[in-house]
């Protein structure tokens, strides 16, 4: 990657304090009393760093965001328990309490940052899925001391550069999830890079009244139909033709047993479109089939609801039986693979959704352009 260093380049750090930002925003959940980490995947990523670190003779310090406690001390977002479960795949590892139990985390306050790196040698950037926020852990450091990328951050970055740069085609894109304001800026750069772009989920029904199609009580943005009507128009982008649908008034998600209604088309007055329909699955498995690229990033329906699931389902197990080069990103399409046992099915899983998302759209990071801009080389 240019323009980035990397750890290896420093000789040895005997005597040397090194901080690495990590990611170690993992999921909790209380067993005998105590919060326990439940998926320790992001932990275990970064121990290789930590290692090779201390094998050059470096004591190392790391640093992690965990939920939102807003820039205040709450207790239940102390960095306890990931230290315990650190400390067991990592013994000589402190970590530092949670970054944003200060203010001056996420206000990116020069002072917060510059306190971070006191007494500290060396900086090592190993959050991928942070480095889309100008967050003061990500963006000062790099700038007082020699800082340097760590491996899972550049593996991520070279992987979806390689997506944009030299796909093997066809490249065959899908995007999911609720939120079609969120994701349009994305679905405009696959227009452009990508041969094919399957829109499905919630966000698919505001392209489908962009074709001037009933959509029932389904999700809809009408301040962003005339964009999806552009994008409709490149001949690119392919939506549902059916759905499975509820009553509007119906429970889903938790709770909820009603079997849900398949309709081809239009959906009538009083429904909502809740999961693409069996036709849709069918027709987006063979494109999926043909790709020579994939990527993935969003669920086809509600896949958390075990009724509204199989469109999602069909994607995932598609996307997994396919020998294309395969990245899947995004926490709700990473959660759909892990439910359906996938996730070593697909060439690349992006730990980092909002961020690789940024990535694609704009073709770089913040926290990437304090490590090129920053100190990179040995002290
Ligand atoms: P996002 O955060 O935008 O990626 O959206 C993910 C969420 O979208 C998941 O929790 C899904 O349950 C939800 N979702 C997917 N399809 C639909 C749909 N047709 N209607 C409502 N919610 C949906």
């Amino acid at each position: 990657m240019e323009g980035l260093h990397t750890p290896d380049e420093w000789g040895s750090l005997e005597g040397k304090q090194v901080l690495v930002r990590v990611d170690f925003n993992c999921p909790v959940a209380e067993v005998n009393g105590r919060l326990e980490v439940t998926d320790d995947f992001r932990i275990r990523s970064t121990v290789p760093l930590f290692r090779a670190l201390q094998a050059k003779g470096a004591s190392v310090v790391a640093a992690t965001h965990f939920g939102r406690p807003k820039g205040q001390v709450v207790e239940e977002y102390s960095v306890a328990p990931l230290q315990r479960r650190l400390d067991e795949l990592c013994p000589g590892v402190e970590l530092l309490e949670n970054l944003r139990f200060s203010p001056g985390e996420e206000s990116n306050d020069p002072s917060f940052g510059a306190s971070l790196v006191k007494g500290v040698d060396y900086f090592v950037n190993e959050a991928f899925s942070a480095s889309h926020r100008a967050h003061a852990s990500i963006m000062i450091p790099p700038s007082l001391v020699p800082s340097a990328a760590g491996p899972t951050l550049r593996r991520e970055v070279e992987t979806l550069q390689r997506l944009l740069s030299a796909p093997e085609r066809p490249f065959v894109a899908i995007v999911g999830g609720a939120k079609v304001k969120d994701k349009l800026g994305i679905v405009k750069v696959l227009v452009e890079k990508a041969d094919t772009v399957i829109v499905g989920g919630g966000m698919a029904y505001t392209f489908a009244a962009a074709q001037g199609r009933s959509i029932g009580t389904s999700l809809f943005d009408p301040s962003r139909v005339e964009e999806c009507a552009e994008l409709l128009a490149t001949g690119r982008v392919v939506i549902p033709s059916d759905a499975l649908t509820l009553p509007s008034d119906s429970p889903f998600g938790a709770g909820g047993d009603l079997a849900p209604t398949p309709v081809e088309g239009d959906v009538p007055d009083g429904f909502q479109g809740l999961d693409i329909g069996a036709r849709s699955a069918e027709l987006f498995r063979d494109i999926i089939a043909g790709a020579g690229t994939i990527l993935w990033n969003g669920p086809m329906g509600v896949f958390e609801d075990e009724r509204l699931r199989a469109g999602t389902e069909a994607v995932a197990r598609a996307v997994a039986a396919s020998s294309a080069v395969s990245v899947v990103g995004g926490g709700d399409s990473v959660a759909a693979l892990q439910l359906f046992g996938l996730q070593d099915e697909v060439s690349f899983v992006s730990t980092g959704g909002g961020a690789s998302l940024e990535f694609l759209e704009f073709g770089d990071l913040p926290g990437l352009r304090a490590l090129r801009e920053g100190r990179g080389g040995a002290q």
